[in-house]
């Protein structure tokens, strides 16, 4: 009798002739996110589940949690792995239904009998071990239609497993199966949303960080630092690249009209980040603006962020409000970091009456008053890069 991870897959499941590229990469994931943790670790996939299972020592408690990182899986549950007998399988529920059944007042078996050579059937199965956690397990009872916890009795090719259903994963695709992508990742709420929001759906992420010395702090750098290390606790390792912007806003200031500050500043961001895409075998870029959440962000202010890239930009927080994008950064763990008040540098600069609706033609004269080739060309040599992860 051993415990066992069960992890079971999302759409990748859906994949045709590609599967197997799918499947590798989430295996390459999982390994990955369990190289920190104690003990050695076995997978093997077979009907629709992924299987693991660690060594005597193996440490199953961060095991389990970190695979409720591991993109592509829907659902992820601790289980027992025990001989395909029936008195085995009780054993099984007995030693381990205190823990299944926490906290719950009704239940449900189910069974699922892949091995049809396996003496009882899916209703004998469960009304025997219905039976047994009745006798031995006081205080419930059995509610087949809304029960609080199921306990399930699979049979499977080689071994039984039981186990009180799984919680969810983190759903998606095995990261990096989708392309590459750059994030502009400021110390904002937003942006490390979106990065997650993309990453999610597979796509590897780098992110690009515009600081502006000595506008903005090195303790304003180490929060992005830190926001970019969550995100990879998700999607593995990504190049963080930081750019001195300073240059830009200095330049800008005196010369160009403050109301259009914030506009110039994000075509200036977009075109530098287009070039280390291009540079880096990324093919979109990805922000965290929202529709209307900040004068910047109206149709027509991304309109004219929007128009100075060819590559396409990736806006995963766009139909989102502030509220829905909060409960996303407090469910991945970085709105903490991002609350920490350290000064960004667009808020180091911002005008006090932005333009809300501005046109291409107002921005394009404006930018004629500076050399936007040779601040673009200087920005980009002030870049660093920090591998996260
Ligand atoms: P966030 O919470 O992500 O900072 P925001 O609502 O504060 O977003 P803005 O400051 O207008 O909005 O920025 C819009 C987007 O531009 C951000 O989501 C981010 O993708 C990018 N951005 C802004 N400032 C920076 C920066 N200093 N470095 C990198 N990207 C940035
Ligand atoms: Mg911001």
């Amino acid at each position: 009798m051993k415990e066992i991870i069960l992890l079971k897959y999302g759409e990748v499941v859906l994949k045709g002739l590609n599967r197997g590229y799918f499947d590798s990469m989430l295996l390459k994931r999982a390994r990955a996110l369990l190289k920190g943790v104690d003990g050695s670790f076995t997978f093997e996939y077979s009907q629709s589940t992924l299987c693991i299972r660690g060594s005597e020592n193996a440490d199953i408690d961060s095991a389990y949690s970190q695979m409720k990182k591991l993109f592509g899986v829907t659902t992820v549950c601790r289980g027992i792995e025990c001989e395909k007998d029936i008195q085995a399988i009780k054993k099984a529920i007995i030693e381990n239904g205190g823990r299944f059944l926490k906290g719950a007042k009704t239940f449900k078996c189910v069974a699922k009998r892949s091995d049809k050579m396996f003496p009882l059937n899916s209703p004998q199965i469960c009304a025997e071990c219905g039976e047994l956690i009745l006798d031995n397990f006081k205080g419930l009872s059995v509610d087949v239609v809304n029960p609080d916890v199921s306990i399930n009795i699979e049979i499977r090719d080689k071994a039984a497993f039981v186990h009180g259903g799984g919680e969810k994963g983190a759903g998606g695709m095995p990261a990096g199966s989708n392309g590459n992508a750059l994030l502009l990742l400021s110390g904002g709420i937003d942006s490390p949303v979106a990065g997650y929001m993309i990453s999610k759906r597979g796509v590897a992420v780098d992110a690009v960080y515009f600081e502006s010395p000595p506008y903005t702090s090195e303790s304003a750098k180490e929060k992005v630092i830190s926001l970019a290390r969550k995100l990879s606790e998700y999607n593995g390792r990504m190049n963080l690249y930081c750019v001195s912007i300073t240059e830009i806003q200095q330049t800008m200031t005196g010369i160009c009209e403050t109301k259009l500050f914030t506009l110039l500043l994000r075509r200036f961001m977009m075109r530098i980040a287009e070039r280390i895409a291009l540079e880096t075998g990324a093919q979109a870029l990805v922000t965290g603006e929202s529709v209307g959440q900040v004068a910047s962000q109206t149709t027509m202010s991304l309109a004219v962020t929007n128009s100075v890239v060819g590559i396409p930009v990736f806006r995963p927080c766009i139909g989102l409000d502030k509220e829905e994008i909060v409960v996303r950064a407090r469910s991945i763990g970085t709105f903490d970091i991002s609350s920490l008040p350290y000064e960004d540098c667009c808020t180091v600069f911002t005008p006090k009456h932005p333009n809300t609706r501005p046109t291409e033609e107002l921005l394009v004269n404006e930018e004629k008053k500076l050399d936007v080739e040779g601040l673009i060309e200087r920005a980009i040599q002030s870049k660093t890069c920090i591998r996260i992860g």
